[in-house]
């Protein structure tokens, strides 16, 4: 995928109209309140511009409009055929505005544009795409039945589904979401992250320009205080969607139980381990896949292997290599496409993850790369990747998530220990092998508990495999494939006398 350049990314940020207002019911609309809140650039501390804040009354209005469309089915009534040409419109609009769309995203979230530009942009048009392709693909079934009964088992969307979004790949976890939760029939409340709201606001306008009907996608803007809650809370949504901290998931939880039993289906986080066995021939091959699976997107993914578990005879060579790839994930402007990452998400976020480097240097840790803040003069929040040896069990980085580009490596004698030390979390949401022994590879798989493993590689599949979490990594959801579709769907049975 070619980019552009920097100057030419640059020009684009200038012209950018930014997308300010919550859109409810088809319309760009203030808040109830009239209150807004302040945006930045994490790559200059700069103000961006001012959003609109909403609260419980605009979730309200956005919640009724959502049911309204519901209701009249001027989206949930189409043949799925139908819904299918609209996604694939959207889809299609949002190709035709990659360069804006990459730009909004990487000013919003610090994120590199060596990244948002050739990836996650086309994977959003593809991920809406996909979703609306399978929608006139899934089947329903006929079960066997006594002669004189056509006994039948069908799928419904379920309603008014409510999404609750995170801040680290702002564009693609909202089509992770939107596309099945869409292509099913649904109606949608969205609510972005405070901290990376754009690029939602503009994916709204382009679904109201495919055709998508005036009601069936809302997104209400604002803190998740205010308006996560109201959505949790709210008694006529029927689903709520979350990726984010298992803190707030388990708070989602208590929410449904407290209203109306809403279905949640929660994506959340991860201290995944990555193991290396001895046998591996590719050291360079595996010590790049490590390096891209601790700091890809500085650390701030949940499926992020911030343990390297490697067998303790060939650390030592396998850590040289690690660091001397890592010196390849070069820090800098965002909007550079020379550089692979950029800044961490929020001043406050960068101090957290400073602070567990300094914990982890208290508790005993071989800082053995980076560790520190950098490039301070561009008024930015800026992390060199980081790496510690000597790393055991009992210490906080090798128990908590950082969410940031912190590596910790621990050795490992066999593969019961190594097993175990993967194991040996909270979280399950992914791990990578590397391995040559298929039988070893086949025995680790089945032993560790994640949702997804990847073997002699990084990677978290592509749209046809399900992507969620085992243990406190999640709660019943999984994104894409099929199974995010049935998700968003109520089973029915229809039991028929024939007269
Ligand atoms: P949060 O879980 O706090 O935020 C995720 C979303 O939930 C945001 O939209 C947030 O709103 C909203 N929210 C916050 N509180 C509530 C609430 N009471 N009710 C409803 N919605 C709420 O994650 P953070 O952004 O604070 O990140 C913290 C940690 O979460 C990270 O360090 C990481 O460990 C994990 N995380 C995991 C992600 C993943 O991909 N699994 C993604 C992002 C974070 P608001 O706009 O106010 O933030």
């Amino acid at each position: 995928m070619e980019l552009l350049s920097k100057e030419e990314y640059q020009k684009i940020a200038q012209g950018i109209q930014y997308p300010t207002k919550a859109f409810i019911d088809g319309e760009k609309v203030e808040s109830v309140s009239g209150k807004i809140f302040s945006t930045e650039n994490p790559a200059t501390g700069e103000k961006l511009t001012e959003i609109t804040a909403c609260n419980e009354e605009d979730v309200d209005l956005a919640v009724r409009a959502a049911r309204r469309a519901f209701n009249d089915k001027s989206w949930s009534g189409l043949a799925p055929v139908q819904r299918k040409k609209v996604l694939q419109t959207l889809s299609e609009l949002i190709l035709e505005h990659k360069d804006e769309l990459a730009v909004l995203e990487s000013l919003d979230s610090g994120r590199p544009i060596s990244d948002i530009a050739p990836s996650d942009v086309y994977e959003t048009a593809e991920c809406i795409a996909w979703h609306g392709e399978a929608a006139d693909k899934l089947e329903d079934q006929v079960t066997a039945s006594p002669p004189d009964i056509v006994s039948m088992i069908v799928r419904e969307p379920i309603g008014v589904v409510g999404a609750v979004l995170p801040w680290n790949f702002p564009m693609l976890m909202a089509a992770w979401k939107l596309g099945p939760i869409l292509a099913a029939g649904n109606s949608v409340v969205v609510k972005p992250s405070k901290l990376t709201t754009m690029t939602m606001l503009r994916i709204a306008e382009l679904a109201q320009e495919a055709g998508i009907p005036a009601g069936v996608l809302n997104v209400v803007t604002g803190s998740g205080a205010l308006v996560g809650e109201a959505i949790a809370l709210h008694p006529d949504v029927n689903l709520i969607t979350f990726t984010g901290s298992t803190a707030v998931g388990r708070t989602l939880l208590e929410y449904s139980g407290k209203s109306n039993l809403k279905r949640v289906l929660l994506e959340l986080g991860g201290k995944n381990p990555c193991i290396v066995m001895p046998n591996i021939t590719d050291l360079e091959a595996a010590a790049e896949g490590i390096a891209q699976a601790a700091f890809w997107n500085m650390g701030e993914n949940c499926s992020a292997n911030s343990r390297l578990i490697v067998h303790k005879d060939i650390k030592d060579e396998l850590l040289k290599a690690v660091i001397e790839k890592t010196k390849a994930w070069t820090v800098g402007d965002p909007l550079d496409p020379q550089f692979r990452l950029g800044s961490m998400i929020e001043k406050s976020h960068m101090e957290k993850v400073l602070e567990y480097i300094e914990t982890s240097k208290a508790e005993g840790a071989d800082l053995v790369y980076g560790g520190r803040q950098i490039l301070q003069e561009t008024g930015g929040y800026f992390i060199e990747p980081t790496i510690f040896d000597n790393v055991t069990a009992g210490m906080t980085i090798a128990k908590e998530e950082v969410f940031g580009p912190v590596l910790a490596v621990m050795t490992f004698s066999n593969e019961e220990e190594a097993i175990e030390m993967a194991n040996d979390t909270e979280y399950g949401l992914h791990a990578s092998i590397w391995s040559k022994d298929v039988n070893e590879v086949h025995r680790l798989s089945r032993g560790i508990q994640a949702g997804t493993i990847s073997v002699n590689c990084f990677s978290e599949g592509d749209m046809g495999t399900p992507f969620g979490g085992f243990k406190q990594s999640g709660f019943i959801g999984r994104d894409k494939s099929l199974w995010a579709s049935r998700q968003y769907t109520e089973m029915k049975t229809i039991w028929m006398k024939i007269c």
